[in-house]
């Protein structure tokens, strides 16, 4: 097979034949990392290494799918199909399958995803006997998270937190999380083991920790990848740089891409030491640079360089563009979020007539998921077609979750997050006693506690009703199980669980409108659907997943909920919706970046820490501290770069902020102080207010605009220090 090596330059061609030995590719946003890593598949393939002896792993799905893609148009997909391109997540869950015997899950393991873990969380509070709903679940499990993945087990978590107790307590408000995580995490990780569960941090602890542990595990899977590469390497945590390491410990041929500049994860654990110090780590190892930026015209590089330029201690990258210029960026001013909404439908579809961009070319990113509800609804109504990365994705909808959970309760008996979610909705009579007299039950006897609603019969204290109601729902689940551990018409199956279960009916009764019932029974067909459609991909492939299809399935689904993307094929004629974080190696040729306001970007957190402010995706670590403020800009660094051709940013002058309204009861807004360090000069103001008025009312907006500019620049002018690294 020929490559086309002159498709690339010197730096990026000595990065793709360096095959042996570690290798560091550390370069600026665009410059073409992930197309080395994808050139260097193509070129290892050429000389004759096996498809199976490749590993590449990128950060979130979408950004494997896009190195999967690129890939497929190198090598073709016939080849591509039995490479693997995947994310650290998926890595591990592939591992820990093929592994299950020596993980003591002989039948298998559920995944459990960030709203199961939160139900998990929310149990074991029930049983510390501290359900006052004082604590938030989420900054439990995110202590939780951060412990596991720096392999501190709950008994050391209990330990460090009783030593430094006294220390902390004077200083640090946190410190009454740390006291309850310490009584919470070892139930978590009882509880998860006790429903054969594991959560998305086990999938890859748990994987190191069985690399480490069984020689054999570990030869075998180092002699599977002969090959392994890493994109986006800034934003590994400690936990994935042992997987790796533990990958490439006999051969080391291990090739790493990142950008020290677009690490935006370090409020998650991500440690900008495994880029920065690559070189200790992987001794004998060779570092190229690449400084040449291919996606973005002049313009726009020249704002993403002039913003980020203001974070203290970076590795100083100066990229040079190399595509035509196109225009200014377009600064927009609006008065409230549905008008930036309105503003966006309106500016894609004056782009699609006049421009010749496909919908598909368009992306609207944001820092915060709670942005994106305006914009969904207003694309809706304008009929212009979109797709959601993140957020809630569709297998997160409620409806789906309800459907998916009782599929779970039915082949996964041991999973008693699911169970729970189901055994009483639609409400048929199992109340919360009955419940809880079955669990103590259950606890008593050591059973799960789907085996002991089977013996509610004779467990004292369940009224006759109750009684009834489990034997019917426990009667559904074993009526649909033979289909669906078969594999059969899954959908069938699922279909008359959704009908059998009253689900349907409780989806058209529930209101508020005749469309938002329609909407929800839609989202259950459109699951419906997606599961008959693997079942018929499982059989052309002749059923060689491995494992159970459901089973399958769900793993699929656990992992992809993240960053869904079903039907990927249809959805290219679609504008994107995504945050920030999300968007982390994705381009397109027209990025709206909106909300640009003081609290959004940076984020309120990040101005204004409070104690429970440590938290979900669109999350800041902890505390407040000068990292998180360079943290921010990188992530408007890593928006900036996203956009090839056109770059919009846009704000509102008044936003309502959670539960207080919306619309014109909006608080007053402040232009994000980041907006001040773009040049004047690469910026053109729209106000879309008075796009209706005189020639003078406009420039009157403009020149305000750039008062406040100014004064901000006053304000805010002094760069803070970047985090220290
Ligand atoms: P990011 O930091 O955002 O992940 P990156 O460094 O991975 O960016 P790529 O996505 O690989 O950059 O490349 C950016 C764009 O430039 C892509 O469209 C890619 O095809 C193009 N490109 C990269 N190198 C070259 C080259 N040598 N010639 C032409 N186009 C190139
Ligand atoms: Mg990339």
């Amino acid at each position: 097979m020929a490559l086309a090596l002159e498709d690339l330059n010197p730096p990026q061609r000595q990065a793709v034949t360096t095959l042996e030995g570690p290798l560091l590719v550390l370069a600026g946003a665009g410059s073409g990392k992930t197309r080395v890593i994808t050139y260097r598949v193509a070129y290892l393939l050429a000389h004759g290494v096996a498809p199976e002896g490749i590993l590449a792993v990128s950060f979130t799905n979408k950004a494997a799918e896009e190195m999967r893609e690129r890939v497929e148009k190198l090598v073709g997909a016939k080849a591509a199909a039995r490479l693997t391109l995947s994310t650290f997540h998926a890595l591990g869950l592939q591992i820990l399958k093929a592994e299950k015997a020596a993980l003591g899950f002989h039948s298998g393991f559920t995944v459990y995803d960030a709203a199961d873990q939160l139900g998990c969380v929310r149990e074991c509070l029930r049983h510390v006997k501290l359900d006052d709903r004082r604590f938030d679940a989420k900054a439990i499990l995110f202590r939780i998270s951060r412990a596991k993945n720096a392999f501190v087990s709950p008994e050391e978590f209990a330990a460090t937190q009783q030593e430094g107790s006294a220390r902390r307590r004077a200083a640090d408000d946190n410190d009454e999380y740390d006291v309850i995580t310490a009584a919470v995490y070892p139930r978590y990780q009882e509880a998860l083991r006790g429903f054969h569960a594991l959560d998305f941090d086990d999938l890859i602890v748990e994987t190191v920790r069985l690399l480490e542990r069984d020689p054999r595990v570990r030869e075998k899977w180092g002699h599977r990848f002969r090959y392994v590469m890493v994109d986006e390497y800034q934003d590994t945590n400690k936990s994935q740089l042992m997987l790796v390491r533990h990958l490439v410990a006999e051969h080391g041929n291990l090739c790493v891409v990142g950008d020290d500049d677009q690490s935006i994860y370090g409020w998650r654990g991500a440690e900008a030491g495994n880029i920065l110090d690559f070189e200790e780590h992987f001794p004998g190892a060779r570092r190229i640079t690449l400084d040449q930026n291919y996606r973005s015209t002049p313009t726009i590089l020249a704002a993403a360089n002039a913003v980020i330029r203001n974070n203290g201690r970076r590795h100083d990258k100066t990229l040079k563009a190399e595509r035509p210029d196109l225009g200014l960026i377009q600064m927009v001013v609006v008065d409230e979020p549905d008008d930036e909404a309105k503003f966006v439908a309106e500016e894609i579809e004056v782009l699609a007539a006049q421009k010749g961009y496909a919908l598909g070319d368009c992306a609207v990113l944001y820092r915060s998921n709670m942005q994106a509800r305006n914009f969904e609804e207003v694309l809706r109504t304008q009929r212009i077609d979109f797709k959601m990365i993140g957020g809630q994705a569709f297998f997160e909808r409620k409806e789906v979750k309800d459907v998916i959970a009782y599929l779970r309760a039915a082949i996964a008996p041991r999973d008693e997050i699911a169970l729970r979610r189901v055994v009483n909705y639609p409400a048929r009579g199992v109340g919360e006693a009955t419940l809880e007299r079955c669990a103590a039950y259950a606890a008593s006897h050591k059973i799960p506690l789907g085996e002991a609603l089977r013996a509610a019969d004779s467990i004292e204290g369940v009224p006759g009703r109750g009684r009834e109601a489990l034997r019917g729902f426990l009667a559904l689940l074993d009526g649909v199980r033979p289909a669906l551990e078969r594999g059969v018409d899954l959908a069938g199956a699922a279909r008359a669980l959704v009908e059998q279960s009253g689900i349907k009916d409780d989806l058209v009764s529930a209101g508020p409108t005749m469309m938002a019932a329609q909407r929800r029974l839609d989202n259950v067909e459109g699951f419906l659907r997606s599961l008959h459609n693997w079942e018929q991909r499982v059989r052309q492939a002749g059923g060689a997943t491995g494992g159970n299809p459901l089973a399958e399935y769900l793993h699929r689904l656990t992992l992809s909920s993240n960053d869904d993307d079903e039907e990927e094929d249809e959805d290219r004629g679609k504008v994107t919706l995504v945050t920030l974080h999300g968007a982390k190696g994705l381009e397109f040729k027209v990025v709206f970046l909106v909300g640009l306001e003081e609290e959004l970007l940076p984020h309120r957190r990040t101005i204004n820490p409070t104690a429970t402010d440590v938290v979900d995706r669109d999350g800041l670590k902890e505390g407040g501290g000068d990292g998180e403020l360079a943290e921010e800009r990188r992530l408007l660094y890593v928006g900036i770069t996203r956009a090839r051709e056109r770059l919009y940013l846009s704000r509102c002058r008044t936003r309502g902020m959670r539960g207080e309204g919306r619309g014109t009861f909006g608080k007053p807004r402040a232009p994000s102080r980041f907006l001040a360090e773009i040049p004047e000069s690469l910026l053109e103001v729209r106000d879309v207010r008075q796009s209706a008025g005189t020639a003078e009312e406009k420039q009157a907006v403009v020149d305000d605009c750039r008062a406040q500019l100014k004064a901000l620049m006053g304000s805010w002018g002094e760069p803070e220090p970047g985090r220290k690294r």
